[in-house]
């Protein structure tokens, strides 16, 4: 494999609008951001400008930003690049929608998230890749996928795919462990893993996790907002190897006479990681203490440590220098597909009412830093 990714840079940073909600057009919200035409540049309030990789205004539509955002990064899964999306921003500014982890079942065909998207993209990918082989009279590859869907809690992982409806039970039952292996790949140990074979299923399994992802909440009391959702798809492929010198008449004839031995194969696997990042808001807004002020603090470590590994990446001078993984189950989780050969974008999410304006200069400062320029 190749020392560099399918992109240059490893780290694009993409920064979406949500439209002003009723609530806040009734209340006299005004609306505090402006992205300059042409440009993917936003300027909050008179003059505070942030320029992004991308910049999606109010009126942008999911499949916009599915296609600049993502799809490439699918592409890429098929060749055996690791790949990590997140929804970054303060509660209510459109992470969820935006990645698609919710669990509304009602919801219309142009207003699917980025996870539905991908997995249609992916099942599309495979069968393609399967019917091009079998016209050129090739073996097809072969697809086995995987999911998991976990919720990072407090620095407490919690499986998502775990039916336990006692959540304190599933707490006792939950010995999730995070391990590297000698290659530096990051696999988990006690995760519930699916085999998923179609499109259909891997929805089922996205609306399970997040139905049980509120149900989690409701039950430890908390809100669902402090904390990270991960779903994961793993991908592994067995296909004709695409650098055997198999390519003459002669490999050719002998494919054609049925004898597929004479072909060498190669496995790929790949991780993609869709994350629903904690939100960003800062503690003193929500006027938090006690328990809830702690979980603040320890959300506020993961998306503390994301930012400074991001952030380590993008760093050219710093290239081999030290970066902080081991700083939060978040990043140590992600750490093999964050930098080096994998793919990683952030979609910082904002308001654009000038009742957020603290919180949206904060997001766009902690977006600005990821981008590495
Ligand atoms: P978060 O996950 O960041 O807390 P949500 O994704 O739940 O925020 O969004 C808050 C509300 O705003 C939801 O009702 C959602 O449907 C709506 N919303 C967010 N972004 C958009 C958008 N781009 N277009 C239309 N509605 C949106
Ligand atoms: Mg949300």
């Amino acid at each position: 494999m190749s020392t560099a990714g399918p992109d240059e840079s490893t780290v694009r940073v993409a920064l979406r609008i949500r439209p002003q909600q009723a609530r806040e057009k009734i209340e006299g919200c005004h609306i505090c951001t402006c992205v300059t035409p042409g440009e993917p540049q936003v300027i909050l309030g008179k003059d505070k400008a942030f320029t992004f990789d991308y910049v999606f205004d109010i009126d942008s539509q999911q499949d916009a930003i599915y296609s600049a955002c993502t799809e490439k990064l699918i592409e890429g899964c098929f060749d055996g690049y690791n790949a990590t999306i997140f929804a970054y921003g303060q509660t209510g500014a459109g992470k969820t929608y935006t990645m698609g982890t919710g669990f509304d079942v009602s919801i219309g065909e142009n207003e699917l998230g980025i996870i539905p998207r991908a997995v249609k993209h992916l099942y599309k990918g495979i069968d393609e890749r399967k019917q091009a082989a079998i016209e050129q009279g090739l073996p097809p590859p072969e697809f086995k996928v995987n999911a998991q869907f976990l919720e990072l809690y407090n620095e407490e992982v919690l499986d998502l795919f775990d039916t336990t409806r006692d959540i304190e039970l599933r707490k006792q039952k939950s010995h999730i462990k995070i391990h590297e292996d000698a290659n530096g790949g990051i696999y988990t140990v006690g995760v519930t893993t699916r085999t998923v074979n179609t499109e259909a299923e891997m929805i089922q399994c996205l609306k399970l996790g997040a139905l049980s992802r509120t149900t989690a909440s409701t039950q430890m009391n908390v809100q669902s907002s402090r904390s990270h959702a991960i779903f994961t798809i793993h991908l592994c492929q067995v296909r004709v190897c695409a650098n055997a010198e198999n390519q003459d008449n002669e490999t050719d004839n002998r494919i054609m006479d049925g004898s597929s031995q004479m072909n060498e194969f190669e496995t790929l696997t790949a991780k993609f990681h869709f994350v629903d990042l904690a939100g960003s808001e800062r503690l003193k807004r929500t006027g938090a203490t006690g328990e809830r002020a702690k979980e603040g603090i320890s959300i506020n470590c993961g998306l503390l440590a994301l930012g400074n590994v991001i952030s380590a990446l993008g760093d050219k001078s710093k290239k081999s220098s030290h970066v902080p993984y081991r700083d939060s189950k978040l990043t140590r989780l992600l750490q093999d597909s964050l930098g080096g050969n994998s793919q990683t974008v952030m979609i910082a999410c904002i308001s654009p009412s000038d009742r957020d304006f603290m919180e949206t200069l904060n997001a766009l400062k902690y977006a600005n830093r990821a981008r590495n320029i």
